[in-house]
Order: structure tokens, then C-alpha cells, then sequence
């Protein structure tokens, strides 16, 4: 059997909700979902509320809210035991595509 000893051999997809709520391999990693969604979330990823409310009222800019993210949450983390749990499926956000989102950042 082959061992995954690195974070670079895992596949972690990222869509959002209105796209992807009902794709089979779909997990959020939002604070809170939508009335709709009844998949499967991930709260250790998520935006502690706090960090969200100030990202949405502008009180940090979007730098600062990375970096905060990066440091209070992700760093917490092990990568590989996240990589694990998160192989191949599909992570989901409120956030349209093209925008920035804290699911990209897990998945670098
Ligand atoms: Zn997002």
C-alpha cells in the first residue's frame, strides 16, 4: 500500500454552496451554513464568528483577516491529519469563485 507522506499528494477540491450543496463528496468549512444545506461541515476549519463579523463590518481588511485566520486557526492545525480527512472532497464556502475565501487557504 501505497503511504501519502505529504500534503501535495492529497486532491482538496473547493466550491460553494449555491453550486455545490448537494455534490455527494461535499463538505462545508463555513461558520454557518445555509437553511438548505445538509451535508457534512468541518468546524475545526471554519472562521471563528468574531473574525467574521469584523471581515464583514470592515473593521480588519482582508489582509489582516488572512493573517489572522492563518494564525488562529490554520496554524492549530496538523496539515497532514487535515489532508487525511479532507482527501478528495469538495470544500464549501459562501463565496463566489472568483472572490477570496478562507478555503483557499486551507487548501494551499
Ligand atoms: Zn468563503
Amino acid at each position: 500500500m501505497h503511504i501519502k507522506q505529504n500534503v501535495e499528494s492529497y486532491n482538496i477540491y473547493t466550491s460553494n454552496f449555491a453550486k455545490s450543496a448537494k455534490h455527494p463528496k461535499a463538505i462545508s468549512v463555513a461558520r454557518f451554513e445555509p437553511e438548505y444545506y445538509f451535508g457534512q461541515s468541518y468546524k475545526l476549519l471554519a472562521p471563528p464568528a468574531w473574525l467574521l463579523k469584523a471581515s464583514k463590518t470592515n473593521a480588519i481588511t482582508e489582509k489582516m483577516y488572512i493573517k489572522i485566520y492563518i494564525e488562529q486557526v490554520l496554524n492549530k492545525l496538523n496539515p497532514i491529519e487535515i489532508a487525511k480527512v479532507l482527501n478528495c472532497r469538495v470544500l464549501l464556502c459562501h463565496c463566489s469563485k472568483d472572490k477570496f475565501c478562507h478555503r483557499h487557504l486551507v487548501v494551499r
